[in-house]
């Protein structure tokens, strides 16, 4: 890397303005390095809070935890704020910090090339620009997955995604379908189903449903958060320490706690569903958290009303009516709702990221994407990825994830901007750190047998199979040992 900090200073680009980008761009403002761009394709800042408009759309981890530690807001609306309000703190928080500014929207980065020391990027709008480190925010859960259902295309009503939200569309007195039993359409049909005027919920595969009961923050409350700013952080570390002590060590391997959590959704169902042919329909026949465990306190209620379907049947073909289950019988719908996720393993695809050496980041991932301790990959020096492959994303508040990771990558940058390098973890190290993961990974639950978006192509859950404490530990303090620097 031909960059000397006597004669200038260090170029950043940031790629994406979501909860880690913003993040990236307050740290490296917060250590003095001015000289960076968040390149940002959507014309507003957000991420995934930005895309999913969808009704009922709410974070299910606890708001005071889904926050950066060092942001706290005393006057979160909920215990589980909607995704509005998390648009609105990403915002402002963007704005306080002054980072915003920074920000080029409607830039898609196309291409990030490693030449002579420097990655030059393109972009749409001819976009191009040279910079000494690329730190990628591109997020996980981002491009929609549609499902390959016959005659999709032939629907002859309002069809979209859920993170593609047509608001046009008035759902007052329709009959909708929802394909898919998620995260996203938990939420959706408690949100909608007063309103519809039938609802016909399309499940592949039961869930295992955790009763998450919501609370409402009083003008009290938000006062005393306000005025008593250390009771905030208490909340902050209480919610960090609950998910720890209870699914992060669950879903990879303490079977008490599993099975606890197991229990506890097991009753939820018997208690919350009176019919029992109803309740065998919903009923998982995989462990708890195998798939990301749901988190709702009103989707079973919404699920007996008597205006919603249930069916388990196999979906045959979308027809221009409606939707054909395989035991023949017809579905007709007004709007279908394509509530299907994402492609979790895309990360900075379709980005083109072109390596030393000329290597792309595609040609290396071809069999499964792999870095070292998710935030750097070899071949791809001062390339750094925030909510990379394996982050641990369980239930856990991805913000702290990123922080963490985000203050490993610093250490990274400041040893390289030091010695003026460029710097990558070496192949031998990311194999070792692979070897250990795929070990670890075969204890955990999501290995135990269900289809999930956890799983990659090869069947690998893309997840981190270690308890917080060591990944904590993994990100305190970077072992240079593991990386060249040239
Ligand atoms: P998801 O969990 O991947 O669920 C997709 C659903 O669509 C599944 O029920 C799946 O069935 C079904 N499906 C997919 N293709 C299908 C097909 N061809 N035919 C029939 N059914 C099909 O997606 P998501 O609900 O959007 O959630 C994705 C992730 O986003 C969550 O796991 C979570 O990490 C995040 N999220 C978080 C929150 C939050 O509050 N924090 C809220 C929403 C989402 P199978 O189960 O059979 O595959």
């Amino acid at each position: 890397m031909s960059m000397d900090p006597a004669v200038r200073a260090p170029r950043f680009a940031v790629i994406g303005a979501g909860m880690s980008g913003i993040l990236a761009a307050i740290e490296l403002r917060r250590r003095g390095f001015e000289n960076f761009t968040v390149y940002e394709k959507a014309a507003r800042l957000g991420g995934t809070w930005r895309e999913n408009t969808y009704p009922g759309v709410a974070c299910d981890v606890p708001s005071h935890v889904y926050s950066y530690s060092f942001e706290l807001k005393p006057d979160w609306s909920e215990r589980f704020s909607p995704g509005r309000e998390i648009l609105g703190y990403l915002e402002t928080t963007a704005a306080k910090y002054g980072v915003d500014c920074h920000i080029r929207y409607e830039i898609e980065i196309e291409r990030a090339e490693f030449q002579n020391g420097r990655w030059q990027l393109t972009g749409s709008d001819g976009l191009a620009d040279e910079v000494d480190f690329v730190i990628a925010a591109t997020g996980f859960l981002h491009h929609p997955a549609r499902p390959d259902i016959a005659g999709l295309a032939g629907f002859d009503g309002a069809c979209f995604h859920t993170a593609q939200w047509d608001h046009s569309v008035d759902l007052t007195g329709k009959r909708v379908g929802i394909v898919g039993t998620g995260s996203t359409a938990t939420q959706i049909v408690p949100a909608i189903v007063d309103r519809v005027g039938a609802l016909t919920l399309f499940q592949r595969t039961p869930q295992w449903i955790m009763p998450l009961p919501n609370a409402v923050y009083s003008d009290v409350e938000k006062r005393m958060y306000r005025e008593k700013p250390e009771l905030l952080k208490q909340s902050y570390v209480y919610w960090a320490e609950r998910f720890n002590e209870t699914f992060a060590r669950a879903v990879i391997g303490d079977r008490d706690e599993l099975q606890r959590i197991e229990d506890i959704c097991r009753a939820n169902l018997e208690n919350s569903v009176a019919d029992s042919k109803l309740r065998a329909k919903l009923t998982p026949n995989y462990r708890a958290a195998c798939k990301r465990i749901i988190m709702s306190d009103g989707f079973y209620q919404a699920i007996q009303r008597p205006n919603v379907h249930l069916a388990v049947e196999g979906i045959e073909a979308v027809e221009a009516g409606g939707v054909l289950t395989d035991d023949g019988r017809r579905h007709a719908l007004d709007v279908l709702i394509l509530a299907t996720g994402f492609d979790g393993h895309a990360f900075t695809r379709p980005m083109q990221v072109v390596g030393a050496g000329g290597r792309t980041l595609d040609q290396q991932w071809a069999e499964g994407n792999e870095a070292y301790r998710s935030v750097a990959v070899p071949g791809f020096p001062n390339f750094f990825l925030l909510v990379g492959p394996n982050s641990p994303i369980g239930n856990f508040s991805i913000i702290m994830i990123s922080e963490l990771q985000l203050g490993y990558v610093m250490q990274l940058i400041d040893a390289a901007v030091k010695h003026n390098v460029a710097v990558a973890p070496t192949f031998a190290a990311t194999q070792r750190f692979n070897a250990a993961l795929r070990t670890a990974m075969k204890s955990t639950v999501w290995a135990s047998g269900c289809r999930s978006w956890y799983l990659d192509k090869n069947g690998n859950p893309a997840m981190w199979p270690w308890s917080f404490e060591q990944f904590e530990a993994d990100m305190r303090r970077v072992d240079m040992n593991d990386f060249e620097l040239k």
